[in-house]
């Protein structure tokens, strides 16, 4: 299943298109995230943004409220986002898997990574709302990001930082924020640089994009 948008082409705006995909999101069960979650997370943001932000998948948080990137991993993506002026509804933001993968330990659910056939589930939905929202730019948090969209050997401490051609998108990744979280002293100030340099770059990439819709 390459689109699901097959049958909704021509005419319909992207509102539309992502609201029809977050309805057949909502009571999918494609993989077997469907079995604990509460909410499924979708996406947010503007539709019509150059920009699309894509992350691992929801957490406790995110599978609570139906939002992406709540919680302190939230935080510190509004905080990268506000260094180059930007907020996360001038952008698109959603994440590889739409519900949360969880396991459980000593008697209560901690997340876990999306598994790779979990990932390739969603994959679908990913790939319709890169069609509706056409973004000129994507930036990839954490390796799962970088490895679903841009290529599947891809290694973040190596890899980050750099452009790659998606399909005629301008594609990078930097690390993920809940990453830069668990790091501490040196390692936390060099990955909190590294985040900043990227972001950077996706910003020049991103007025570059605005002025040319102008
Ligand atoms: S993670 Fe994706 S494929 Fe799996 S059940 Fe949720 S929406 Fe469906």
């Amino acid at each position: 299943m390459d689109s699901l948008f097959e049958s909704l082409e021509g005419g319909e705006n992207r509102e539309e298109r992502l609201a029809e995909l977050a309805r057949q999101v909502s009571v999918c069960t494609r993989c077997d995230l469907a079995l604990n979650r509460t909410n499924t997370v979708f996406g947010t943001g503007d539709p019509y943004s150059p920009l699309m932000l894509v992350g691992e998948g929801p957490g406790e948080n995110e599978d609570a409220t139906g939002l992406p990137f709540v919680g302190r991993a939230g935080k510190l993506l509004d905080d990268i986002l506000a260094a180059v002026d930007l907020t996360r509804q001038d952008v698109y933001l959603t994440n590889t898997v739409k519900c949360r993968a969880a396991v459980e330990e000593g008697g209560r659910m901690k997340n876990r990574p999306p598994r790779a056939g979990e990932i390739r589930a969603c994959n679908p939905y990913l790939q319709s709302q890169m069609e509706a929202v056409k973004p000129e730019i994507i930036l990839c948090l954490g390796g799962p990001a970088a490895k679903t969209v841009i290529d599947k050997d891809f290694k973040i401490t190596k890899d980050r930082g750099k452009w790659y051609e998606v399909n005629g998108i301008k594609a990078m990744a930097t690390f993920h924020p809940a990453y830069v979280l668990r790091q501490r002293g040196d390692d936390l100030q060099s990955a909190k640089r590294a985040v900043w340099k990227d972001v950077q770059a996706v910003y020049t990439e991103y007025q570059r994009a605005l002025e040319e819709q102008r």
